[in-house]
């Protein structure tokens, strides 16, 4: 059993601190929100997450798990600390890393004891360094950083902390690199190892391929139209040689979420500090910012929203079964239509609360049927199973014109048609 300090109570923080505590470490995580910590004293969790708050709950009653505003109480006499605080974008697609230094100077200032620190936020090769350097400069401590990137997926964050594709460990000191290792034995999980810059660098790539994968199918998609080719017909034929394989193949309007965008800049920004430009993800990007317009093209196409159109939104959150909509392309979709004047209703089964941040004075709702209940044209976002699961019929019941722009290809397009629908989706042939 270890003593563990976590700075940050995100996606990544919490669910690192929930899942360390279940195998049976001690485990105080720390925030700078007050907010954030009364409601996970609670026993409340900021985030939804599938299983979380029952695991959460858990630790807390058997005491394993701890929530503080207070330095001190995370970081004294611990044997690790983790720093899982943001790393947003910053100015030239750069990672904002003013956290991550805040975070270390806190330790620096706070302990007192020989410390590893576990770097779990995605930070540019160099950070752990940066971060060892910060700690010593201020301090008497001996301290090892080692680079732990996190790659949970939202939505099924609890489930890939225990069966994860893979755990990257780099470090440059032998003793903290297998200490962290051993950390996470009960979890069964195969442990990649490896020096400290190419961890950093394993997590960049890893989300820069993914979102190249997005934009190649995107254009694939696109391709179809021109053509007549389905796009789905070209991913499943390409998917099934193991060498490309299926996932990431799915053609729609673009990535968004809090990883891809700012992960895959900070990479082509990393790239040219170094002096080297990394042709490729500067056409990924812009291949995403021209896909993010691809729905309203088509509604334009059929002029389908002029000043007052009565509009529903389905969908916030950058991807099902979370309620984050940071970059969304919801949130550029908004924009659009209300730069035309549209009459909108947003409806999000969990991320409206989260999108009020963004537009406070839209109409909101988690009610899809009040959504779409006389909507003239309507806009899918989010592939939700809520969206996905309804007939034309429920549509053409509740629209006043069943004028339909599909941007996550939900439906078949032959059965919207034959269920009276004009339903225009990506990369598709049919009725678009
Ligand atoms: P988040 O914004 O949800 O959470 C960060 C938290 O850190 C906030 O609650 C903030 O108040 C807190 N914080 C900031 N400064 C602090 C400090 N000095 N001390 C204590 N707390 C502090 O971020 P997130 O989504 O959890 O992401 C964290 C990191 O993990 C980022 O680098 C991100 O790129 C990476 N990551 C995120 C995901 C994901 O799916 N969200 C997946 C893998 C990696």
């Amino acid at each position: 059993m270890n003593h563990i300090g976590i700075a940050g109570t995100g996606y990544v923080g919490l669910v690192t601190g929930v899942c360390l505590a279940e195998v049976g470490h001690h485990v105080t995580c720390l925030d700078i929100s007050k907010e954030k910590i009364a409601l996970l004293r609670s026993g409340k969790s900021p985030i939804f997450e599938p299983g979380l708050d029952e695991m959460l709950q858990k630790n807390i009653r058997e005491e394993r798990l701890h929530f503080t505003t207070e330095r001190t109480e995370a970081y004294h006499g611990k044997d690790m600390i983790f720093i899982a605080v943001g790393t947003p974008e910053g100015e030239n697609g750069q990672a904002d890393l003013s956290y991550v230094r805040q975070a270390a100077a806190d330790i620096a200032d706070t302990v007192t004891n020989d410390i590893i620190v576990v770097t779990k936020s995605t930070v540019p090769v160099g950070t752990n360094e940066m971060v060892e350097d910060i700690i010593r400069s201020k301090s008497k401590i001996d301290v090892h950083a080692v680079s732990n990137p996190e790659f949970l997926r939202e939505g099924n964050a609890i489930y890939d902390a225990f069966h994860g594709d893979r755990i990257v460990i780099g470090g440059n000191h032998e003793p903290a690199v297998q200490k962290v290792a051993a950390l996470y034995e009960p979890f069964d999980i195969p442990v990649v190892q490896t020096d400290t810059k190419s961890a950093e660098l394993i997590k960049y790539a890893s989300n820069a391929f993914l979102a190249t994968k997005i934009s190649f199918i995107n254009e694939i998609a696109n391709i179809c139209e021109i053509t007549g080719a389905n796009v789905e017909a070209v991913a499943k034929g390409m998917g099934l040689d193991k060498r490309i394989g299926t996932q990431f193949l799915k053609a729609g309007i673009g990535f968004g979420g809090s990883c891809f965008p700012k992960d895959t800049k900070a990479l082509t920004s990393m790239s040219a500090e170094a002096g080297y430009e990394f042709r490729m993800l500067n056409a990924v990007l812009e291949v995403n910012e021209l896909q993010h317009n691809k729905l309203m093209e088509k509604a334009n196409e059929y002029s389908a929203i002029h000043r007052g159109t009565k509009t529903a939104v389905l969908g916030l959150a950058f991807k099902p079964n979370t309620d984050d909509t940071r970059d969304s392309p919801a949130i550029h979709m908004i924009e659009e239509l209300q730069r035309k004047g549209a009459d909108i209703i947003a409806y999000d089964p969990i991320a409206t609360d989260k999108m009020k941040a963004v537009f406070p004075d839209l109409t909101y709702t988690d009610s899809l049927e009040e959504a779409l209940r006389g909507a003239e044209t309507a806009f899918i976002i989010t592939d939700w199973q809520q969206i996905k699961e309804q007939t034309p019929d429920f549509f053409t019941k509740l629209m006043k014109r069943p004028l339909i722009f599909d941007g996550r290809n939900c439906f078949d397009p032959g059965d919207m048609l034959s269920g009276g629908i004009h339903y225009h989706s990506i990369g598709r042939s049919g009725n678009s």
